[in-house]
């Protein structure tokens, strides 16, 4: 069994909750999605068994808080990932994974081996897409077996009804669930600043927690 990989690193990581914790990277080839916003354009990528992958991670020594299964989308090759997260849960690697929140059955697939779930909502009016309230609702649920928090990316055009609903599901499913406010990359410094106060805000007053946290690693220029 093969799978695409676009690269293996070791950075710190530049977003979420667990921001500026060192971890090993491991960036899955290809998605399932096309977000306006997508600033992980990869074009190349090599093959490798599950093994193989294994011993390459195994190749970084130092204290690491976790393994990063990143993309593009990891669950994507989630027979594959499976088997790279046997090797990495035993070896006592915490597995953190960051996903885009769209591929259930293939989450239930691998969940027993994920120590953390970073999920995204891919809200419709900052994607351009359509929306994944139902999916990304049946996700939530099975990702809370495990540690896991939800980032929305927040731009110019992001509705507060996008908000709203994505609130929704929080509380429905899981209150526990933190919600990072992310600001586009791309949007002028100070631009989303009024929209990202009063987006707190409507958490706040909702009962759900939330964090504003920008991506880092562009910011001090870090892989
Ligand atoms: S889900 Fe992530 S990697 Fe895929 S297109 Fe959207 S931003 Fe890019």
């Amino acid at each position: 069994m093969k799978a695409k990989i676009a690269e293996v690193f070791e950075s710190v990581q530049g977003e979420g909750l667990y921001l500026g914790e060192k971890q090993i990277f491991v960036r899955f080839f290809g998605c399932n999605l096309n977000c306006r916003y997508c600033d992980t354009k990869l074009d190349a990528y090599a093959e490798y068994e599950p093994l193989e992958l294994f011993e390459e991670i195994k190749m970084y020594q130092d204290k690491y808080h976790s393994v990063s299964f990143t993309g593009g989308e990891p669950l994507l090759q989630s027979d594959f990932l499976k088997e790279v997260l046997k090797f990495t849960y035993r070896y006592g690697h915490n597995n953190y994974l960051e996903t885009n929140g769209t591929l259930v059955k293939e989450l239930e697939n691998v969940i027993d081996y994920i120590d953390i779930v970073a999920m995204d909502f891919k809200l419709p009016s900052s994607t351009g897409l359509f929306a994944f309230w139902d999916i990304h609702r049946q996700f939530l649920k099975v990702a809370s077996r495990k540690e896991v928090f939800v980032k929305i990316i927040v731009c110019l055009n992001t509705k507060e009804e996008d908000l709203n609903q994505s609130l929704s599901i929080i509380r429905d499913e899981n209150k526990a669930v933190i919600l990072v406010l992310q600001p586009d990359s791309f949007a002028q410094a100070g631009s989303l600043d009024e929209k990202l106060e009063r987006f707190k805000n409507i958490c706040h007053a909702q009962g759900v927690t939330s964090f504003v946290i920008p991506q880092i690693h562009k910011i001090a220029g870090v892989r």
